[in-house]
């Protein structure tokens, strides 16, 4: 019975489409993209990227039907692309199962348009293939007791951490100048290992009132407009961090391959959108995180900063060596935000209770706490991409590859193929 629906499946499908028309895979390609083009009508943030063909576009605009008619139609296209044959090479297969995760993340995010709630790891397992581990409390006090030593004195321990940032920061005359060295030699050391187009490009932009510290937005034909939040005063390694996150050999890059091998080299279609809530995020938060660590391994973060970026930020460096004591061991509580987006967004913590514990495990000022509770509830449990993500990233790149040119080719490997 079911091998007799599949075949009149297939021939149903075949039977409606003239033969100037894609089939089998890459029609279900086209759909996925008209249904997530739809789907960005009732969702304003479910597309983040799109440069496709005009055509795929026009039927999107034409598509009248509302979100639960296209979760139906991605559950009916899901179910087709299970029905088709598919080869024995791994791009292949790869190909098909990117398809499949975004899908089922689509038939996820349209019921959350259309007002279901899920708890919070079943919402990451669904949209993201991840579910973020519990909080280590004992972890995160024993890194909080190495910390309250590298910045003693009297006081909550998150505001004499905050002092210590403040002596860090970028005076605001001099962030332009500051990021456009930091990304030039992100920019660099990346060309320097994985070929990018020659006609790749960036611009920066200093905005304000938004949810998030730094966002890529990418045109398509290889660019990319990189925006910067200037709400709160910005620290000295942002401008490495976001140079590489937001830039190279993050996002920008990212989105670059993709077009490049992809979109235009195999004329994958899918590829020239880029959905948030999908699986595909895990991946780019992932990578453009781990970014950083690829980049500037060792001691070379520490090294730029200290003796090209501060001295162009017109920072003192003699406190430099403490600060950067500190901010390694700041970075064992780099997931403890995730508990607190568990715990607000499944009701068990009030707005005050995430400031609170964001302030206490995560050391930030309140200010910043707030944000990133603005940041919870717009993006939900998108947080864990970044550090479950660049966790997986790193255990995916570092397995297997001993040298920094392994690694590197790894990593340019997973950035131009349709992992997820
Ligand atoms: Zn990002």
């Amino acid at each position: 019975m079911r091998v007799l629906v599949v075949v009149l499946l297939v021939a149903l499908a075949s039977a409606c489409r003239p033969t100037d028309l894609p089939s089998g895979i890459d029609a279900v390609a086209h759909d996925y993209v008209v249904l997530a083009l739809a789907a960005g009508r009732h969702d304003p943030d479910f597309v983040d990227a799109w440069y496709g063909p005009d055509d795929l576009k026009a039927r999107a605009d034409a598509d009248t039907r509302g979100p639960a008619e296209l979760r139906e139609a991605a559950r009916a296209l899901r179910v087709y692309l299970g029905t088709l044959p598919v080869s024995d090479e791994p791009l292949d297969q790869l190909r098909r199962r990117y398809l499949d995760r975004q899908l089922g993340a689509m038939v996820t995010r349209l019921g959350m348009v259309l007002g279901e709630a899920l708890p919070f790891d079943e919402e990451t397992a669904r949209l993201y293939d991840a579910v973020a581990p519990q909080p280590d409390i004992e972890r995160y006090e024993r890194a909080l007791a190495e910390i309250e030593a590298l910045v003693p004195g009297p006081g909550p321990i998150a505001e004499r951490v905050e002092a210590m940032h403040r002596r860090f920061v970028i005076p605001p005359e001099r962030l332009a100048t500051v990021f456009g060295r930091a990304i030039a030699e992100c920019r660099t050391r990346t060309l320097a290992r994985i070929e990018l187009p020659e006609h790749e490009r960036f611009t920066i932009e200093f905005v304000t009132d938004k949810p998030w510290s730094g966002y890529n937005w990418y045109h398509g034909d290889a660019y990319s407009l990189i925006q910067i939040n200037t709400d709160l005063p910005i620290f000295i390694g942002r401008a490495i961090d976001l140079g590489c996150h937001e830039g190279y050999p993050g996002h920008h890059a990212y989105n670059v391959l993709l077009e490049s091998e992809l979109a235009q080299g195999n004329g994958w279609v899918e590829f020239t959108l880029y959905a948030l809530f999908s699986p595909q995020s895990l991946v780019a938060e992932g990578s453009a995180n781990y970014g950083i660590d690829i980049a500037f391994p060792d001691g070379e973060y520490y090294a730029f900063e200290e003796q090209v970026l501060m001295p162009l930020a017109g920072l003192d460096t003699a406190e430099a060596v403490r600060y950067r004591a500190l901010r390694e061991a700041l970075k064992r509580l780099d997931d403890a935000g995730n508990a607190a987006a568990r715990r607000y967004l499944d009701g068990s913590f009030s707005r005050a209770d995430a400031v609170e514990w964001l302030v206490r495990y995560t050391l930030v000022s309140p200010e910043r706490a707030a944000q990133r509770v603005d940041f919870f509830d717009k993006y939900r449990g998108y947080v864990i991409n970044y550090n479950l993500g660049r966790d997986m990233v790193r255990r995916y790149i570092e397995c297997g590859a001993d040298s920094a040119p392994q690694r590197w080719q790894r990593f340019a490997e997973l950035l131009g193929s349709p992992r997820l």
